[in-house]
């Protein structure tokens, strides 16, 4: 945990610094103000977000007159830790229910790291004790299959898998199948993310959902974005959470990019917590999102 957070400040405390750095000048002129804007608006952070926080600023600063770098430090550190918001309910529900296995979704655009984050949250589950069921209902990328079943054997999962091009949905079907025969602690499913047409989206993950909760009930589906996609990852996130509840988002490729700011811009847009920060392609670099080590990795 230590490695990710120092990993996550090499990558985030561009955007902290910035801010910091343009708040202790010594006169806060419009034009600072706007590079401060400037600043949140490259970090993804989006406009409205911006703008309350710049308009949050700019009153408290102006309330405390004479500021000392500390002050400001913990001024822009609480702000911060306001947008990213500390209110929402972060935890996992990967518990298995009376008999059968807590089973989460995972769904997201081809290329996000579906698959890499369902094999980093097994390995979790797994060195927490838990027997895990992977299921790869990514039956459409020709190598989706193959790569789960690698990740599986890397941390100790089975993976259940169906013919090439196979149906999504009766994989789901089978791996659920097996976690319960198995009295597996959790099921992972991951699925595709073709998105040529809402529709066609919404009739193979809504049919993965029906047939899974005829089974079990679903308790988690999260979403995976790729953090480096900025508002192109946003117009994407949306049409899934269109098309099934979203639960949570796992945000990719943080270490990456400096542009951290989406994690306040996708919490907005889809009003769902992010859980999981991805912070490399190694099997221990999925972290929980935590807000306070976050925005300190953000101010450094
Ligand atoms: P999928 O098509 O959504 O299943 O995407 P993959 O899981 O195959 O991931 C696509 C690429 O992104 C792979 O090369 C992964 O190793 C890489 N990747 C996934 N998550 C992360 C992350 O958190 N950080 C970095 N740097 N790369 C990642």
């Amino acid at each position: 945990l230590i490695r990710l957070r120092a990993r996550l400040a090499r990558s985030q405390s561009t955007l902290g610094k910035g801010l910091l750095t343009l708040l202790s000048r010594e006169r806060l002129d419009d034009e600072t103000w706007e590079e401060i804007e400037d600043t949140l608006l490259t970090a993804d952070v989006g406009v409205t977000p911006t703008q309350e926080l710049v308009e949050r600023l700019r009153e408290r600063v102006k309330v405390l007159g004479t500021r000392t770098h500390e002050e400001l430090r913990s001024l822009l550190r609480e702000e911060l830790l306001t947008l990213v918001g500390t209110d929402f309910d972060r935890s996992l529900n990967t518990e298995s229910d009376l008999d059968t296995p807590g089973i989460v979704m995972i769904v997201g655009v081809n290329g996000t790291g579906k698959t890499t984050t369902t094999g980093k949250l097994a390995r979790v589950l797994v060195a927490d004790g838990k027997s895990v069921v992977l299921g790869a209902a990514d039956t459409f990328r020709a190598a989706a299959t193959e790569q789960l079943q690698t990740w599986g054997e890397r941390v100790g999962a089975r993976t259940v898998r169906g013919p090439e091009g196979g149906d999504p949905a009766s994989v789901a079907f089978d791996a659920v199948k097996e976690g319960i025969a198995e009295g597996a602690d959790a099921v992972i499913i991951d699925t595709a993310g073709r998105l040529h047409t809402k529709t066609g989206l919404m009739d193979e993950l809504g049919k993965v959902k029906r047939v899974v909760e005829k089974h079990a009930p679903l308790d988690e589906i999260l979403l995976v974005l790729d953090a480096t996609t900025g508002q192109n990852g946003l117009v994407q996130a949306r049409v899934f959470a269109e098309v099934v509840d979203i639960t949570g988002i796992v945000l990719t490729k943080l270490d990456g990019t400096a542009k951290g700011g989406i994690v306040v811009a996708v919490q907005r847009e889809l009003g769902v917590p992010v859980k999981l920060v991805g912070l490399g392609e190694g099997p221990d670099d999925l972290a929980p999102f935590e807000p306070e080590a976050f925005v300190d990795a953000l101010i450094g």
